[in-house]
């Protein structure tokens, strides 16, 4: 009688010990994976834009996170969720990246991208572009198969061209849109009401993506038209590695936009990164104090991040930011204007 008690007592010890184990061993294979994505940031106002037009900006910016989010759930990697969603933002007129970019001094649309991977710190990027559809993939283009990291202006655009990519007639990223917006920036500048003038200017719209796989790989891509009116030959902050986009599997994985030049001399996303690894800090914070420096500074824009646990932050010292994250954890949402 006792030992049928005693075995009964020890059975389900076993019982309860396999469940314990079936538990951590659930625990640990359910990684977090995570996409997070940005469409520029910049001084739009609640009360000036149309439900209509809010409406479409929310579409493309949840058809750009389910795209990556899909590849990341098949066990896709971070590398092309980051691809897919750009692409998607670059096709559409409305970012200031690919169809739709702004225009140079010139008139014509000149074109930043850069990708980073960082389980290597391997990283490619392209600059002054005028023919490249898609400039995301140029600039994955560069990591994948050269020992570069940063090629410009006609020798981009015929890597593209030996690469097999597609390419297109300047005019096609072209719009009615930005050539109204250079028109009106020109005449501003040369009234002098440098105030109004600038504020034109600060709409920033450059596309971003940061995500995280079931691997635990980080990857970033951003691209862009630059800013509107910009000197002909102008490179902004996008293709410089460190500046606007950064991803090192240690740390975090960061996007930006905003002022380039204030990026490039405050080194933003490597800031960022530098701050988790050297001081710890949560993401949030680190991307707090970073754009802090660029505000200090005169500059204005926003970053998103992502950090190796799938914490993620989307930071901006503007009116607004186009952004969202779709992740694993169950947060999906897109906002534009502060307090979304
Ligand atoms: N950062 C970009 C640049 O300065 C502009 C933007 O974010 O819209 O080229």
């Amino acid at each position: 009688m006792i030992n049928l008690k005693i075995m009964k007592k020890n059975y389900l010890l076993f019982v309860l010990f396999g469940f314990l184990i079936s538990c951590s061993e659930n625990k640990k294979q359910s990684i977090d994976f995570s996409i997070v994505i940005h469409g520029g940031a910049g001084t739009m106002e609640r009360e000036k834009m149309s439900i209509e037009k809010e409406f479409e900006y929310k579409k493309i910016l949840e058809e750009a996170l389910n795209k990556g989010y899909l590849i990341l759930e098949n066990n896709g990697s971070s590398e092309q969720a980051v691809i897919e969603a750009i692409k998607v933002m670059e096709n559409s007129p409305l970012f200031n990246a690919g169809k739709g970019a702004v225009l140079d001094e010139r008139g014509e649309a000149s074109l930043d991208a850069s990708f980073m991977s960082g389980k290597n710190l391997n990283a490619g990027a392209i600059a002054g572009v005028k023919k490249i559809k898609n400039p995301i993939m140029a600039a994955y283009s560069v990591m994948k198969n050269t020992p570069q990291v940063l090629l410009i202006s006609e020798g981009a655009d015929q890597f593209a061209i030996e690469q097999g990519l597609d390419t297109v007639d300047n005019s096609y990223f072209i719009t009615e849109r930005r050539r109204t917006q250079l028109l009106k920036i020109k005449t501003l500048s040369q009234l002098k009401d440098k105030k109004e003038s600038s504020s034109s200017i600060s709409k920033f719209g450059t596309v971003g993506c940061v995500a995280l796989d079931k691997k635990g790989n980080l990857s970033a891509g951003t691209s862009t038209g630059g800013r509107s009116n910009k000197k002909w030959g102008r490179v902004g902050d996008v293709p410089i590695i460190g500046a606007g986009n950064y991803a090192n599997n240690k740390t975090c994985a960061i996007s930006a936009t905003g002022w380039g030049e204030f990026f490039i001399r405050n080194v933003v996303a490597h800031d960022i990164s530098s701050l988790l690894e050297y001081k710890n800090l949560d993401i949030r914070k680190a991307a707090k104090i970073s754009l802090d420096k660029v505000r200090k500074l005169g500059g204005s824009g926003g970053v998103i991040a992502l950090d190796k646990f799938g914490n993620y932050a989307m930071e901006f010292n503007t009116k607004g930011m186009y952004r969202g994250v779709k992740d694993s954890k169950g947060n999906f949402k897109v906002s534009i204007f502060k307090n979304d």
